[in-house]
Formats: structure tokens, C-alpha cells, sequence
């Protein structure tokens, strides 16, 4: 007997809607506008009168199960049951009902989060996978997003900041890297280490020479055995040839810095799209805590707090103020690392990510 065909396995992202607050799926498309209470509340107004009430609060993103079924039996007893993730890991409780955000509020508080997030505060920061999911990281992310927001927690509860402040992190130079406001990297400072004895066995090595962006990697025989090459003086020291060919090592516990980049910004609702640029470098990738890095993200959130105008960006600070001041303001020290030098910037001049005055 012929077998009834097997319904084909979906996979991907399951359709949202199926678990958005009913007032939500009602008036989809249909908001009218939305307002701020108060820090970490959002209240939106659909065109028909509807209301809900947006309650945040920060998560380290990469969250346990127990962490989650806390977060889950809080929207249940405190909410309507209906929560949403944020991209920058802030958990969203949606309620219709005006009288349950403060108690949910104080449950939240209770329980030892933070509720804010909104409007002119300095968002959670966002992070890469870091140690605990990727194979090729210098760095921790979320530790380093811990350690920080620890430290500016009330400019996270408040609306102190002159706009908006998104801060990322990022523990590779190549891959899903941050683009933020004030962004923190990964830089490695030195060619990478080869493994000889492996790379024959590992790595295929033509799509490694194909993957420097310098065309600094030869084939080479090396003790009789097909190896790799790389030309030090061309290397950028970027680290894409690790993730193809791990034994062209490149962390390194000394010599794997972070270094700290301002200005991006992705949106283009009140102006074009901007690079980040590199303002400091060189900065020690110092575990658990981060202290010198902190340091530095402190200086720049404060010298952009004292003298930026209402709804200036970081950008659009640093746009009116130009470079010179911002190193002034901020007090951080401009060396030559700041300027590009690089001879195949000719190609790449106005799409440059280094400073020139
Ligand atoms: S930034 Fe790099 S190291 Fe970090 S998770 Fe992404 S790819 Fe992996
Ligand atoms: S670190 Fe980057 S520039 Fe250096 S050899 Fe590897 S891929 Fe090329």
C-alpha cells in the first residue's frame, strides 16, 4: 500500500502573530501613536483608542531556563502573559491594563531586574555570541556587557543622556561585529601563529590564501609538508583566517586588545547612515570585569552628557564639534593609531572607518 506522502518539516522562525497580545494582532497597523510615562514604560494608542502599556526590563541575554520560567511566571502572575524579546535583550511585558504596570514593576524590581531602557537612556548594551557559542571569539561579549552595564545602571533607568545611546560589543574583528554609538571590539594587535604540524590536515588551503583581504597568505611546504605562509608586513592582523584554519592562531591572551569605536549609527530617520570611528585603542582584554574599558566608555558617555544639545546623536555631537574637540572633551589621547595610513586606502577613502581631519 502505498505510503501517505510525508508533510514536509517547516523550520525557521514560527509566525509571530500566533503569540502577540490579541490587542496587538487587533490592531496591527493601526497605531496611532505612542508616548513615554516614565522610564521603561511605553504606552501606545491605536487609532481606534486601544491601549497598551509596554513594561522593559534588561536581561544578560544569554539567559538560563530558570532565569526564563522566573521571567515567564512574572508575566503570567503580574502581566496578561505576554512577553516579547527585544534585539538589544530586553524582555517586554505587554498589559491593556493601566493598573497592572506598577505592580508588575515592583515584581520585576523584586526579583532584581532593572526596568528602563527607553527614550534617552542608554539602551542594553548588545553583544556577539561570545565564549559560550562561537569557535573563533577573543573575548567574552556578554561578560563584557555585564560588567558595564553593572556600572551604568542609572543611565539606564533614566532619561539623562541628551538622545538615544546604543552600545554594542563584539568579539572578533570580522564577523557579526558591532556597529553602535559607542562600540566595543575586539583588535588584534599581531600576525597570527601557524600550526604547521595541523594546517595539511585541517585547513583547505586555497580557500584560506582566498580569504586575507591583503593577499598576505602563500602556500608554502614547510618541513616537507604543505603548509602556509603569511607575509607579516602586509597583515592587518584581522583574524579572518582563523575561522577556516584554526591552527593560524590568532587570540592571544597578551596581544588581543579591545578597542573602542563612536559614531555609528544604521538608521536613516533624521540623517544618512554613519561610520563608527576608532577613538581608542589598544585597551587591555582584562576578565571578569573590564575595568580599563569601562574607564573609557565612561569618559565619552560623560563628555557626551555634559555637552551635547537635547536629541543630538553621538554622531551628530561629534558632527558639530568635530574630532579635534571630542578628543578634547573626552580627554583621550590621539596617537597615529587614530589615522588612516593604510596604502590600499586609495579604494577606500570615503568609505574609510579611521579619522581625517
Ligand atoms: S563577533 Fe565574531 S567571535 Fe563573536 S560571535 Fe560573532 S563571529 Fe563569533
Ligand atoms: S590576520 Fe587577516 S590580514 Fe593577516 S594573514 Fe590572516 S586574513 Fe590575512
Amino acid at each position: 500500500m502505498a505510503q501517505e506522502m510525508r508533510s514536509p518539516i517547516e523550520s525557521g522562525c514560527p509566525d509571530g502573530f500566533q503569540y502577540m497580545h490579541p490587542l496587538m494582532r487587533k490592531n496591527y497597523g493601526q497605531w496611532a501613536y505612542h508616548e513615554d510615562p516614565q522610564p521603561g514604560v511605553l504606552l501606545h494608542v491605536s487609532k481606534y483608542g486601544d491601549k497598551i502599556w509596554t513594561v522593559r526590563a534588561g536581561t544578560q541575554r544569554i539567559l538560563d531556563v530558570f532565569t526564563l520560567r522566573e521571567l515567564c511566571d512574572i508575566g503570567d502572575k503580574y502581566g496578561e502573559g505576554y512577553i516579547h524579546f527585544t534585539i538589544r535583550s530586553n524582555i517586554e511585558y505587554l498589559v491593556a491594563d493601566e493598573a497592572k504596570v506598577e505592580p508588575l514593576i515592583k515584581a520585576l524590581t523584586d526579583a532584581g531586574y532593572i526596568v528602563g531602557g527607553t527614550r534617552n537612556s542608554v539602551a542594553m548594551l548588545s553583544h556577539t555570541q561570545g565564549w559560550l557559542h562561537c569557535d573563533i571569539p577573543g573575548t567574552d561579549a556578554s561578560g563584557v556587557v555585564k560588567s558595564m552595564m553593572d556600572e551604568l545602571i542609572d543611565e539606564f533607568k533614566g532619561w539623562n543622556m541628551p538622545n538615544r545611546v546604543h552600545m554594542t560589543t563584539s568579539c572578533c574583528q570580522i564577523n557579526c561585529g558591532g556597529q553602535g554609538d559607542i562600540a566595543i571590539n575586539v583588535q588584534h594587535t599581531k600576525p597570527p601563529k601557524i600550526n604547521h604540524d595541523l594546517v595539511s590536515n585541517v585547513c583547505e588551503r586555497p580557500s584560506v590564501v582566498a580569504r586575507c583581504p591583503v593577499a598576505a597568505i602563500r602556500p608554502a611546504l614547510v618541513n616537507g609538508k604543505p603548509s602556509l605562509e603569511v607575509d607579516e608586513k602586509k597583515c592587518i592582523c584581522c583574524g579572518a583566517c582563523f575561522p577556516p584554519c584554526p591552527p593560524m592562531q590568532i587570540n592571544d591572551a597578551e596581544h588581543s586588545k579591545l578597542a573602542i569605536w563612536v559614531g555609528g549609527n544604521h538608521s536613516n530617520a533624521r540623517g544618512k547612515p554613519t561610520f563608527q570611528k576608532l577613538v581608542a585603542s589598544g585597551i587591555p582584554n582584562n576578565p571578569p570585569r573590564w575595568p580599563e574599558a569601562t574607564a573609557v566608555v565612561k569618559k565619552i558617555l560623560h563628555a557626551y552628557k555634559e555637552n551635547a544639545k537635547d536629541w543630538e546623536r553621538m554622531n551628530d555631537w561629534i558632527e558639530r564639534i568635530g574630532w579635534p574637540r571630542f578628543f578634547e572633551q573626552t580627554g583621550l589621547p590621539f596617537t597615529k593609531y587614530h589615522i588612516d595610513n593604510w596604502r590600499g586606502a586609495r579604494a577606500s577613502l570615503n568609505a574609510s572607518t579611521h579619522i581625517r581631519f
